[in-house]
């Protein structure tokens, strides 16, 4: 990871933000290949979605044809939006203080990863893990492992395993006492506060007068405003059920512990679809999507074996949902076993659409959704009133469509594709000398640059007819860069490094006869192609 990290800088993918004035954790910059990147991603996320989607047919799996469109909110929407969400409520993480070290916790991140330290009376320091269960899940030895490392109390071994660091001996204590947890780098234990809820939304104000009724909230998802306009998109695009919303862009949440490069932050993008289905049918369409978003990743560029599709567990699920699966990638900062989520797909049933016509909904005694209501009786958070039903004008039914959402994350979905693409060969260089050569096998689709053309000398009118192809390119819309600094290996390995799928060079022969090398970047191939077959033969490539 701390390679991927490097090259990331080094070559301008992605730095950090204010970085002049000592960064602000949680908060990244794209650099001008990052952003290509990125685009390229959302672009691709976009099209599959919606811009090569054909509404007339029903692709395979799919129960019937559908359309697609799509969407693009504002930031900051009313806050009721969030109170009926249950955002306002329910949107926190559990968080713990040291009053010492002044560092912060997330709770259910180190629950059961708790280090409580006694010392005997030779001295000898014994560790337990603190956790509620006898036999923590994944085991004893996984746990230690895991608070090892989370708390830095780790010692490798000579096969670089990580190795409980005591002497003494290692335990479960079955209660959450914090008083006698140790934090690293405090002086003496018990320097935790209890856990306490922190809402994740960040807050800010609107107007000049800034009272209490003023406050509003940055959108923590973006699938909200495809919510609150179902009613406008059906009223004036003539879509009919079942159709889908998508929507890409910023979302904001205020994590304790951002960290993993840009895999948790607190300003990201998300890329989100409403799918608004029949209840009959959204099981299948569930299992449709489901599917279809675990195989664009392998289409783009994942391999299936750090690529997988997880079903959550009845009791992982949001208290609004009859199915979720999590598309989840091996990132290289996972322990080996686990997995980093790129994306969810969610059966949300009716939930979100009640809430917005109702108001807030909890479970009641009986299991089903209610609309929560407070000491008075009146609902806690009022919903709109409006009616958000959808009249079928065929089957003259009326009814709230069921939602199936898959949510991605536009930055984790880069960095996976990112982490996935990071290799290194040897080859020879000029003097025939094996040199490593780290390379970016990104996907063609998504590579920041699709080619570069290298004049071999800067002599003998190569520059010229190297930059006239360069044009060409650029004239075609075919992202290009065009270098003729340093020696031809050099110029190879910088646009390995940043994934440029293809050079084409120019040399002597090129002004003889009209051909030019085009140079593969995984397989190293070279073959010659007429100049005017050239920019043909690299769309053919990208349309590809
Ligand atoms: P996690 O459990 O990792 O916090 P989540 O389940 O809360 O994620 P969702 O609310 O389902 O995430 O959001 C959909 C997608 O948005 C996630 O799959 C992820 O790709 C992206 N995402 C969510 N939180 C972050 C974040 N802090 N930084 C970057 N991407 C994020």
């Amino acid at each position: 990871m701390d390679k991927i990290v490097a090259l990331c800088k080094r070559r301008g993918f992605i730095f950090q933000s204010s970085e002049i004035y000592g960064g602000l954790n949680g908060f990244w910059d794209y650099g001008p290949l990052g952003v290509e990147l990125k685009r390229n991603v959302k672009e691709a996320w976009w099209r599959d979605m919606i811009t090569n989607h054909d509404e007339f047919s029903t692709p395979a799996g799919a129960p019937s044809p559908f359309s697609m469109v799509g969407l693009d909110c504002s930031l900051i929407m009313h806050p009721q939006v969030w109170k009926c969400s249950g955002h306002y409520d329910l949107f926190h993480d559990m968080m713990s203080d040291c009053r010492e070290t002044k560092r912060r916790f997330r709770f259910d991140q180190i629950r059961g990863r708790w280090i409580h330290v006694e010392r005997d009376s030779r001295g000898q320091h014994h560790y337990y893990i603190m956790t509620d269960a006898d036999t923590p899940e994944g085991g004893l030895e996984d746990t230690v492992v895991r608070a090892c490392k989370f708390f830095d109390v780790r010692r490798k071994d000579a096969e670089g395993a990580f190795t409980w660091q005591s002497p003494g001996m290692v335990g479960i204590s079955p209660q959450d006492d914090l008083s006698k947890v140790l934090v690293p780098g405090a002086s003496t234990p018990g320097t935790l506060t209890p856990p306490r809820e922190f809402n994740l939304m960040f807050k800010t104000t609107i107007g000049a007068l800034g009272g209490a009724e003023d406050a509003a909230f940055l959108r923590p998802e973006t699938a909200q405003g495809m919510f609150v306009n179902f009613k406008n998109v059906v009223d004036t695009v003539r879509v009919r059920v079942p159709f889908g919303i998508a929507q890409m862009g910023k979302s904001f949440r205020n994590e304790i512990t951002p960290r993993n490069f840009t895999f948790r932050s607190r300003e990201f993008e998300q890329m989100e679809m409403e799918f608004f289905c029949h209840p009959s049918q959204s099981r299948a369409w569930y299992q449709y999507w489901r599917d279809r978003r675990y195989q664009w990743y392998l289409t783009h560029g994942l391999a299936s074996d750090r690529l997988r599709l997880r079903d959550h567990a009845a009791d992982e699920l949001s208290h609004y949902s009859v199915g979720t699966a999590d598309v989840e990638y091996a990132f290289p900062f996972c322990e080996p076993g686990e997995f980093g989520e790129l994306e969810g797909v969610a059966h949300r049933g009716d939930f979100d659409l009640r809430s917005h016509m109702e108001g807030k909904l909890v479970r009641d005694s009986t299991g089903c959704l209610a609309v929560e209501t407070g000491e008075d009786g009146k609902p806690r958070h009022p919903g709109s009133g409006k009616d958000l039903n959808y009249f079928d004008d065929q089957s003259r039914e009326r009814f709230v469509p069921h939602v199936i959402e898959p949510a991605a994350g536009a930055d984790r979905a880069t960095l996976a594709f990112l982490c996935e693409a990071y290799h290194e060969d040897s080859q020879p260089d000029e003097k025939g000398e094996l040199q490593t050569r780290v390379l970016l096998k990104l996907h063609p689709k998504l590579a920041p640059l699709k080619v570069a053309v290298l004049p071999l000398v800067k002599k003998d009118g190569m520059p010229e007819f190297g930059l006239d192809l360069y044009r060409e390119f650029k004239r075609a819309g075919i992202p290009s860069y065009y270098d003729q600094q340093a020696a031809i290996g050099k110029r190879y390995r910088r646009q390995d490094e940043i994934g440029t799928p293809w050079c084409i060079t120019v040399d002597g022969q090129s002004l003889a006869d009209q051909t030019v090398t085009l140079r593969d970047r995984d397989t190293l191939e070279q073959i010659r192609v007429p100049r005017d077959r050239i920019v043909d033969e690299i769309a053919k490539r990208l349309r590809g």
